[in-house]
């Protein structure tokens, strides 16, 4: 990849950073610099500069809220672009029906819906990322996920075109999609059911009870490690194989949960990737189960 950054910064200006560390944009509070990092002003200027780096054989990643990524320690050798507050819209189009800009937290849509007495989106309260991340890990929780609220997506694809695409076109699957990497999600629009405020409360309420009882809070973490794709759940899996005391350094598990890893201080990405590969080695050994990963790892290994 040649870029040249001076022209682009030019172009820019303040949307642009140059060797941004991206340790702040994770939940992990780790990771190393972007060689050019960009937070557009609007879909003008996003179109703007995929049209400039286009030409160029660049390593794309698009950043949502970092709740569900790991960023490895040498940093992302080419661009990052992150969304953000002026893409966290979020808008009324019928009585059941809201459009969400991808940036928008998944906590604010549900608490929007709820506003408007439209239920469905109930569980968007106790995932911490923002909907262009949910819709690309088909998020959920206690037995809902965005796959059963969404309607359509606004994306741009990777020649720079923007797109809508319908629900029935994507593939969902169990925390994941079929949506092609490079595609950058702009908006969305759910639909839920009318229903009455004080019965949506309610239901907030208790998936936020019952998420505060069985997860940890206020940790530096990914969320769930690896996917629950067995019979057995990965936390179960985990503390039979005796897992669940391991450490590296500074990347511990979870006492609360032990599928949670955690940055307890000075962590590490390698620390917390030699956690995982222990953990994922050892759980195979002794169960043969091959755990697979819900985190996404991102960036150069050297
Ligand atoms: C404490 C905690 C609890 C959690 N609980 C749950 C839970 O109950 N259920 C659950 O499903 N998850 C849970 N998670 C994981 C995480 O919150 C979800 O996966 C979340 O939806 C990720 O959103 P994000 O914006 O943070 O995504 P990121 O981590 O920033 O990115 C995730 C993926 O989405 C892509 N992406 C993000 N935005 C866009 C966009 N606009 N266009 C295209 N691609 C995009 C990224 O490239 C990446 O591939 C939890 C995490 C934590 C830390």
């Amino acid at each position: 990849m040649k870029l040249n950054t001076d022209i682009l910064q030019k172009k820019f200006g303040k949307s642009l950073i140059i060797k941004e560390n991206l340790s702040k944009y994770s939940w992990f509070n780790i990771g190393g610099p972007a060689d050019i990092f960009f937070r557009p002003e609007n879909k003008e200027q996003l179109l703007e500069f995929l049209n400039q780096i286009r030409k160029n054989n660049y390593q794309l990643h698009i950043l949502g809220a970092g709740s569900n990524t790991l960023i490895r320690d040498s940093g992302i050798k080419g661009v990052v672009i992150k969304l953000g507050s002026k893409f966290s819209n979020i808008k009324l189009l019928e009585k059941d029906m809201i459009e969400v800009g991808a940036a928008a937290l998944d906590r604010k849509v549900s608490d929007f819906a709820q506003n408007n007495d439209i239920s469905g989106m109930e569980f968007l309260s106790c995932i911490p990322g923002s909907i262009g991340g949910a819709i690309i890990m088909n998020s959920g929780c206690y037995g809902s996920d965005i796959s059963e609220i969404l309607t359509s997506i606004k994306i741009i694809d990777d020649k720079g075109k923007e797109k809508e695409i319908k629900n029935d076109e994507i593939k969902f699957y169990y925390r994941g999609t079929d949506i092609p990497k490079n595609y950058i999600i702009l908006s969305a629009i759910f639909k839920g059911t009318v229903s009455s405020k004080q019965l949506i409360v309610k239901k907030q309420e208790e998936l936020i009870k019952r998420k505060k009882e069985s997860q940890p809070s206020q940790i530096k973490t990914g969320g769930s490690t690896f996917k629950n794709n067995n019979k057995k759940k990965a936390w179960m899996l985990i503390k039979e194989s005796g897992c669940d005391k391991l450490y590296v350094g500074d990347a511990k598990i979870s006492e609360k949960h032990c599928n949670f890893f955690v940055n307890k201080g000075k962590a590490k990405a390698s620390d917390i990737e030699r956690l995982i590969n222990k953990v994922k080695k050892e759980v195979k050994t002794k169960t043969g189960v091959s755990l697979e990963l819900e985190i996404k790892i991102i960036g150069n290994e050297k």
